[in-house]
């Protein structure tokens, strides 16, 4: 077998972690006897600095033309300086890729390792057990509504259709249904129209899954739900936006931002993009103190999701809880081990 995976390793920490997790996806696919075949292309700030655009057309088809495309983080201040004089956003370049490809669901889990229930800044009966998909709409909502920016006033909207909807609903269902079959749909159906939409498509879906149970809950009750009982979720499906502040806050919960991966799918003969779920650090960037977990677990995803090489996903998984448990512990988890130190420990463990 075969695979080939187009790296974009961004800006800030982005080149140094996904540098890492290419070492461990060396490792497995030869372990597997897979040939694995990676080329890094330019994006984000990158990008923009070689050649004044954050998705270059010769990244996207190569994107497209790969089984999957495991990517750092893009961004950094020096680009959001630049931006206030007009040039493009590091940032642009992302929505744009989820867009061109059709990424429309993001799935983000949280799995508390149990080695690491010291670490969590709840208390341990609290956070005991906690095991979650957030599964994020990625192409719609208020990151891809009308945007009118001025001095005086500014707009941003929230749009969705029924389809767009329908979709990520699907995705969700599904994915409840192989879990423990419950289905937390998170809007602000007491405010916005969308939101409404949102819960009438939910249920319309939910019809199919007579076997998945669905409980509605407002997005402001659920920040609070998501530290006071993080244990007694399954699957949560939300908008955009709150996805996506949900889904750093529960990376706190469970333990800290450098260790959560996600998946970003469309349709399922397109590639899949894969990428942990903290952007560029750049307080941290060239210091050798990122976290490359969240990235390995992202390419622990790729070849689940882009590969069907669930064997060699799970032998990652497994090696990085075998390290936490023998007490290795990266900066972001109060320790010292920097990111050749957490790299080199997983390769010995696999
Ligand atoms: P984005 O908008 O791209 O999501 P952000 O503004 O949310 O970015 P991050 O880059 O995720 O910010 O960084 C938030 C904080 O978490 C920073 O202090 C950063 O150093 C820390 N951090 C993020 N990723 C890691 C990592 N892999 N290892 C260690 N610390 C990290
Ligand atoms: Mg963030």
């Amino acid at each position: 077998m075969s695979l080939s995976v187009c790296i974009l390793p961004g800006d800030g920490i982005g080149p140094e972690v996904t540098a890492s997790a290419v070492r461990v996806l060396q490792q497995v696919c030869e372990n597997a006897g897979t040939s694995l075949e990676t080329a890094s292309q330019p994006f984000g700030g990158a990008a923009i600095d070689t050649t004044g655009e954050p998705l270059p057309p010769a990244t996207l088809e190569a994107c497209k033309a790969a089984d999957g495309v495991l990517l750092g983080a893009v961004g950094g201040p020096q680009y959001d300086a630049a931006a206030r004089a007009g040039a493009p956003r590091p940032e642009q370049g992302l929505l744009a890729l989820r867009q061109e490809m059709g990424l429309f669901a993001n799935l983000r889990p949280s799995r508390l390792f149990p080695t690491l229930e010291g670490a969590s800044p709840l208390r341990e009966k609290i956070v005991r057990g906690t095991d979650i998909l957030v599964v994020r709409e990625l192409t719609g909502g208020l990151y891809f509504g009308d945007r009118r920016e001025g001095d005086e006033e500014a707009l941003d909207t929230l749009p969705y259709s029924r389809a767009e909807i329908e979709r990520v609903a699907w995705t969700a269902f599904e994915a409840a249904r192989g879990r423990r079959g419950k289905l937390c749909s998170v809007d602000k159906a007491n405010v916005l129209a969308s939101s409404r939409l949102w819960r009438k498509v939910i249920d319309d879906v939910s019809a199919d899954f007579p076997e998945v149970e669905v409980k509605h809950v407002l997005v402001d009750a659920m920040a609070m739900h998501l530290v006071t009982r993080p244990s007694s979720f399954d699957v949560v499906v939300t908008e955009n936006l709150f996805g996506d502040i949900l889904s750093d806050e529960l990376s706190a919960v469970v333990g800290s931002i450098g260790l959560a991966p996600s998946a970003s799918l469309g349709a399922p003969d397109t590639p899949g993009v894969f990428e942990p779920i903290h952007g560029s650090a750049p307080d941290i960037a060239g210091t050798g103190k990122a976290n490359p977990i969240g990235t390995i677990l992202s390419a622990a995803m790729l070849l689940r999701f882009a590969a069907g090489m669930e064997d060699a996903a799970k032998s990652i998984e497994d090696a990085v809880e075998t390290v936490l448990r023998e007490g290795l512990r990266p900066f972001d988890l109060g320790g010292t081990a920097g990111t050749e130190d957490v790299t080199a420990a997983i390769l010995k463990a696999l």
